[in-house]
């Protein structure tokens, strides 16, 4: 029997299971290797000592992850909740209440955002300071020459040549890129912010529904998918470092022959990095191999940003309106999310106290603080929220630091980041941070670049059919008119401008 190309995987979150479950289908002798105890990555869920799940923050799927709802569909899971609507708060309390977009009067984008999101305080003429916004909208269309033009400027220079009022950057945009892309405007890149906000609420009115596991997502799906990736051949090996590659020449240049991985080496035709920013900075630091390359290098610029989950158990119930619920204006540069697990998790339907998550972005400046301070923190910020919550007594509590765990898109990243194709013919990248034109985010960018890597293997090896990777939703017509109306008179104009400004 012919032998099988071996096909080295390396991290298993969502991109390298994505990439590995492809490939173990098309009949590659696949190997994942994860550093950590459990697959999942980032989503990666456990039990505590005492019994208790937790997770590495909670995560939504919204309304576009049309590949992440396939697969889970041909896996043959029901995983999620209902669609949900969540709520604003500030120190003043109530702010904002999104309805179900997709059961509203279906208007052209953003009309339906626009009107149907409920502002319990921001003053019309703020909110109308917006509309200007949408001419960068429709000129960023995620091409390489609108992220060139776009990457270099910062989110808050962005909205504030275009005239959005200071209200609404701070109570509004500057809350979205916190919990979207995990910074503070001034350190964002306005390429990533018109990205990020066009997938997940500008493109179509449905786009910012979303629905959230009834459990971890690393129980609910990552376990049934291993053991699905496992009975199609591939394997799963957990706490396994990947610390470099081994190259020989070729004719066409260097190439992969295998991966280090402490002292194993695994023989591969082709190698998956699906790694985040600062798995794959600490491969190149140490990689003999990696270092000739100057792109490998350039990673070396990217910066990663740290995120802080926390998980409140109290004795009592309370009434939480939203599962759901964002929050701004408490700490400078900090943004935080809170979920009523209650209403989320079938763990704890029937608990007899209140099960709350909440997730802080940005959180450099927390995570110096001990636990307990944290947790006397964050309850008194829940109180300001749901003023019921500072009567009631914490009765557990885990606090999960994840130090530089998630990519931080600032200005002027573009140029150092990395496509699927790596300069070593036989190694391609994957993950939610490397470049790609699908248009998706998160952890559906992250699936997405995986099977776009794996489809790369597939090309290059040719054993097995490409993986089907569904585009996102096309344009509504008037964007798709504006847009092609913008493109022709930017391709007019190019020639008639001096090339000595600075772009
Ligand atoms: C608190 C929080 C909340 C979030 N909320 C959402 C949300 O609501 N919705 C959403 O879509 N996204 C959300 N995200 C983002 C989402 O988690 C990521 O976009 C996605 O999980 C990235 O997947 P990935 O496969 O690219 O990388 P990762 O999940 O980072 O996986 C990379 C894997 O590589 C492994 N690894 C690293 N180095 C090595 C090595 N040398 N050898 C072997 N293995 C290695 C790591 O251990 C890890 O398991 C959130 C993230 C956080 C932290």
């Amino acid at each position: 029997m012919e032998k099988k190309p071996n096909v080295v995987v390396v991290g298993a979150g969502w991109a390298g299971l994505g990439a590995t479950y492809h490939l173990a289908q098309q009949g590659y002798d696949v190997t994942l290797l994860e550093a950590g105890a459990y697959p999942g990555g980032l989503v990666a869920g456990w039990k505590t000592a005492a019994g208790r799940s937790v997770e590495a923050g909670i995560h939504g799927f919204w309304y576009p992850y049309r590949n992440i709802f396939s697969l889970v569909k041909e896996l043959g899971l029901s995983p999620f909740t209902p669609w949900t609507r969540s709520a604003q708060y500030s120190p003043a309390g109530l702010e904002v209440e999104s309805p179900i977009f997709q059961d509203e009067l279906p208007l052209p984008t953003p009309l339906g955002t626009f009107l149907y999101t409920r502002f319990r305080r921001m003053p019309l003429g703020d909110r109308l300071s917006a509309l200007p916004l949408l001419y960068a909208v429709v000129d960023f269309d995620n091409s390489d020459d609108a992220w060139q033009r776009y990457d270099l400027v910062t989110a808050r220079e962005l909205f504030r040549q275009f005239g959005v009022s200071a209200r609404l950057y701070k109570e509004s945009f500057e809350p979205m890129l916190l919990v979207g892309l995990f910074a503070p405007g001034e350190q964002c890149s306005a390429a990533a912010a018109l990205g990020m906000l066009y997938y997940f609420i500008l493109a179509h009115q449905p786009d910012f529904d979303v629905v959230w596991c009834r459990g971890t997502v690393g129980e609910m799906i990552f376990r049934p998918w291993v053991e699905r990736i496992e009975q199609a051949g591939g394997k799963v090996l957990t706490q396994r470092r990947v610390t470099d590659v081994v190259l020989e020449s070729s004719t066409s240049g260097p190439v992969a022959k295998a991966v280090v991985c402490g002292d194993d080496v695994f023989a591969a035709d082709a190698v998956i990095f699906a790694v985040g920013v600062t798995g794959i900075q600490k491969i190149v630091g140490g990689s003999e191999s990696l270092r000739q390359f100057p792109e490998f290098c350039s990673l070396m610029n990217l910066g990663a940003v740290d995120v802080l989950a926390t998980r409140l158990w109290f004795d009592r119930k309370v009434t939480i309106p939203y599962a759901s619920n964002a929050c701004f204006g408490f700490d400078n540069t900090t943004g935080w999310t809170f979920f009523n697990l209650n209403a989320l998790h079938d763990e704890f339907h029937d608990e007899p106290g209140t099960v709350l998550e909440a997730d802080f972005y940005h959180a450099n400046q927390l995570l110096p603080r001990t636990d307990a301070q944290i947790v006397e923190k964050l309850q008194r910020d829940l109180a300001t929220c749901i003023p019921e919550l500072g009567q009631a007594k914490v009765v557990d509590s885990s606090v999960l630091r994840l130090p530089r765990a998630v990519t931080h898109f600032a200005p002027g990243s573009y140029q150092s980041m990395l496509p699927a194709q790596t300069p070593i013919r036989n190694v391609f990248m994957s993950g939610d941070w490397v470049i790609t034109r699908h248009g998706s985010w998160s952890q559906e960018k992250a699936y997405v670049t995986g099977l776009e890597a794996a489809n790369l293997v597939i090309a290059r090896l040719a054993l097995g059919q490409p993986a089907t990777i569904l585009p996102v939703e096309p344009d509504e017509p008037h964007i798709q008119g504006l847009r092609s109306l913008n493109r022709t008179l930017r391709n007019l104009t190019k020639p008639l401008l001096p090339k000595l400004w600075l772009m």
